[in-house]
């Protein structure tokens, strides 16, 4: 079994294909990662299950990031748009 790069634990299988029911029980147990229907070229046979998780909140975190800076940007050019009348 391959270790994680970035944590060094014990990486976890990843399955393809349609989950029949023992594999999602497995996948329950933390046992397998389920890839997916579909398998391509240069899908990853292991994954680390506490650095995939790390990752989604990671990513997660930069896309809300994203959104309340562009929030942030369409507010200052509207109040800097509007600053004129106010004063
Ligand atoms: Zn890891």
């Amino acid at each position: 079994m391959p270790r994680c790069p970035d944590c060094d634990g014990a990486m976890t299988r990843i399955a393809y294909g349609m989950p029949a029911p023992p594999l999602r029980e497995a996948a329950e147990r933390g046992e397998v990662i389920l890839g997916g229907c579909v398998a391509g070229d240069f899908s990853p046979k292991w994954g680390c299950i506490p650095c995939g998780t790390l990752r989604a909140e990671k990513e997660k975190q930069k896309i809300m990031e994203q959104v309340i800076d562009r929030l942030r940007k369409s507010r200052a050019e509207a109040e800097g748009g509007g600053a004129g009348i106010l004063d």
